[in-house]
């Protein structure tokens, strides 16, 4: 075991050294500012029937929840503070379709269990944070989109044999963020698996790394970016197993809100801001950008 604990410190470090952009490291720090679309802030825009809207525009900037440790798609720059990643791209486009500045965006780390709080008690304006879309969760919030289609998949140590897909998990130590969709899929069908749960997947990860858990469950889009930070270490096993539609979440009797997140996102996948911003992000893991979903414009609340 110590040259377990040993090995896994050696990754973790490797995984801060990453972090700061070392040469030669995967592309997992984000793209380099001049790779990432400008968006061109709307000017005379206006949404008075939206209290969310109205707030930030006085304010001057919009405040926006998201997560700050999932490569690719939203990562906290610990240094600089700065945020980057597919979703943060998401959260710049529709600002600036909205009429602020995206560079005067105030992000906010929440996880996923907080996400439908804080939208609720007005703790930020929107959230793009890999915000699955679903009727329990529309019970709480709105979602404008979505604009990018998930799956659930299985991250394992590289030397895994016996875990191939979902089937594989009775008796195993199935690591999940709380309050998320994949824990829950796994408490529901696959009631063997021995579940655990922390805030955040990279705390899964580094408990993967560490042997105290055997996989960790969440869409391939989060899993993909964590295995390519230390490829040698682990590896994305098997098929999606589930559909898991990204959503922009809002406060839910914000209705002018979504229905503006909505045009703003359908012109700005018109545009090819969406394409530019996947190429420049998400893009990097490898993975071709896929044509976004269809945007479900659901009748007022
Ligand atoms: N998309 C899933 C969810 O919303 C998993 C990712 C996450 O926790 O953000 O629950």
């Amino acid at each position: 075991m110590p040259t377990v604990r040993l090995i896994a410190a050696l990754v973790l470090s490797a995984l801060a050294a990453t972090a700061c952009g070392k040469d030669g490291s995967p592309p997992t720090k984000g793209p380099a500012a001049g790779k990432l679309p400008e968006y061109r802030v709307a000017t005379g825009f206006q949404l008075p029937e939206s209290g969310t809207w109205r707030k930030a525009k006085s304010r001057g900037r919009f405040i926006v929840g998201a997560k700050e440790d999932q490569p690719y798609l939203g990562e906290k720059d610990p240094a600089t503070g700065t945020y980057s990643g597919f979703d943060i791209e998401i959260a710049k486009m529709i600002s600036a379709s909205l009429g602020l500045d995206p560079r005067r965006i105030e992000f906010r780390t929440i996880a996923s269990a907080n996400r439908e709080t804080a939208l609720q008690n007005g703790q930020i304006d929107y959230y793009v944070g890999t915000y699955t879309i679903n009727d329990n969760r529309k019970k709480l919030v709105g979602f404008g989109g979505p604009y990018y289609m998930a799956g659930q998949g299985l991250l394992v140590r590289h030397d895994e044999e016996d875990i191939k897909g979902p089937q594989d998990l009775d008796g195993k130590r199935v690591c999940s963020a709380a309050g998320s969709t994949p824990f829950q899929r796994i408490q529901q069908d696959y009631p063997k698996a021995t579940l655990v749960a922390y805030d955040t997947y990279s705390v899964c990860v580094d408990n993967l790394l560490t042997y105290q858990v055997d996989a960790v469950t969440t869409d391939d889009a989060i899993l993909i970016g964590y295995a390519a930070k230390v490829p040698d270490e682990l590896k994305v096993v098997g098929k999606p197993f589930s559909e898991e539609p990204y959503g922009i979440g809002v406060p839910r009797s914000d209705n002018a809100l979504r229905f503006a997140v909505d045009d703003a996102l359908a012109a700005r996948e018109k545009n090819g801001d969406w394409q530019k911003a996947y190429d420049a992000t998400l893009g990097l893991s490898g993975v071709p950008a896929p044509k976004p979903p269809a945007i479900d414009r659901y009748p007022a609340n």
